[in-house]
């Protein structure tokens, strides 16, 4: 699996690849006004602006459709951004492509869809142009995974992965929670794909940009794609998320570019850290194992007194304990009833299993035979 590094198809200098623009295009004003406040920083090199927009419900602004690509055609020949636009329909591949659109990204909501990839991946075939792979909504790696794959055997290698976050059901302080381990697995999985963040949509929250974008350049992300509005206020679509283009020029500016690599003496305080941490997980995992085991014999002895296994009123006491002591240790409250969730998950499935297994077992016992 080959992949073409991100300097070979985007004229990179030092620092991250930043990508911004608006969410949508709106207006042609709106589109240059924003692209020459942002063209002043110098690490965007791309502008982005979507024109055809995937909308949950009917009835929004579902994008300004084809007459917006000749604004962006603007912004390229007035700024010298590249211009990138979302493409969910082999007809929006074509229409881009003739419109010269120099990037295509493929949006959270089409990534879910192998039907979808298919189709765009065949329309792409034999077409010379990068191609950005937002993950999925739903935290499934597998999709994510298979769509770079489909794009990759049309021959495509100018591919990038963007992180954008997942869909949950759960409250959380994110719109769209990030569930780093997902990208961090697929850059293990598919070494030398360039993976580019979008902290916008994960946050959903403007004053929240900021700390994710660091957070993912600490995480080695070779980019951000940054929505960006010259007056978010008033944007027709997430104006929550938006920047205004002083917000990027000082996210950009604050941005602490680390190296992946120390001196060798940092390395090797690294390590024993490392290996400190090593140790934590093996214990971590060896009372997880006991602690299930404990769970069925909790189980085996639930089912040999035809008790349920759900005690609600025990998991929320056990709950509010837990996540009682948890804060008195300084552990994020988020991370906690998450961990503690999926613990308590996984110690009702074991019990379950039990269940089961006791109910298929033979009936040995001559009383109860019928
Ligand atoms: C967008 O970038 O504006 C967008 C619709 O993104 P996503 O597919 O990540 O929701
Ligand atoms: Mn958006």
């Amino acid at each position: 699996m080959e992949f073409a590094p991100l300097n070979k198809w985007i004229p990179l200098d030092e620092g991250p690849l930043v990508i911004a623009g608006p969410c949508s295009a709106e207006s042609e004003f709106q589109v240059l006004e924003t692209a020459r406040q942002i063209a002043t920083i110098p690490q965007v090199k791309v502008f982005r602006a979507g024109i055809w927009k995937p909308r949950s419900r009917p009835g929004s602004f579902e994008g300004i459709g084809k007459i917006g690509l000749s604004w962006l055609n603007k912004v390229k020949s007035e700024t010298g951004l590249l211009t990138t636009v979302e493409v969910a329909k082999p007809i929006h591949v074509q229409e881009a492509v003739e419109a010269g659109i120099d990037i295509l990204w493929i949006g959270a909501r089409t990534v879910v869809n192998p039907f979808s990839i298919q189709e765009l991946s065949e329309s792409l075939s034999g077409i010379d142009i990068p191609v950005m792979l937002k993950n999925p909504l739903n935290p499934d790696i597998k999709l994510w995974i298979g769509a770079i794959e489909r794009l990759l055997k049309t021959g495509h290698t100018k591919l990038a992965a963007i992180h954008r976050g997942f869909s949950q059901f759960e409250k959380s302080p994110y719109r769209y929670p990030p569930h780093w381990e997902i990208p961090i697995e697929l850059m293990r999985i598919m070494p030398g794909l360039p993976v580019i963040c979008d902290p916008s949509h994960i946050t959903g929250n403007a004053n929240m940009v900021p700390h994710i974008a660091q957070q993912a350049l600490d995480l080695e992300m070779q980019g951000l794609m940054i929505e960006t509005h010259f007056d978010p206020l008033h944007a027709l679509t997430d104006a929550h998320q938006q920047l205004s283009p002083s917000s990027l020029k000082t996210l950009v500016e604050n941005l602490v570019i680390r190296s992946p690599k120390g001196t060798f003496e940092f390395e090797r305080s690294l390590m024993e850290l490392r290996h400190d941490i090593d140790q934590i997980d093996d214990e971590i995992i060896q009372l997880l194992a006991k602690r299930m085991d404990i769970a069925k014999e909790m189980g085996r002895y639930k089912s040999t007194h035809n008790i349920t296994i759900l005690q609600l009123r025990r998991w929320k006491e056990l709950f509010a304990d837990r996540m009682l002591k948890g804060q008195e240790k300084g552990l994020d409250n988020y991370f906690l009833s998450n961990l503690l969730r999926l613990i308590h998950e996984q110690s009702i499935q074991i019990q379950t299993n039990v269940m089961n297994e006791k109910k298929d077992e033979p009936n040995d016992d001559p009383n109860t035979k019928k």
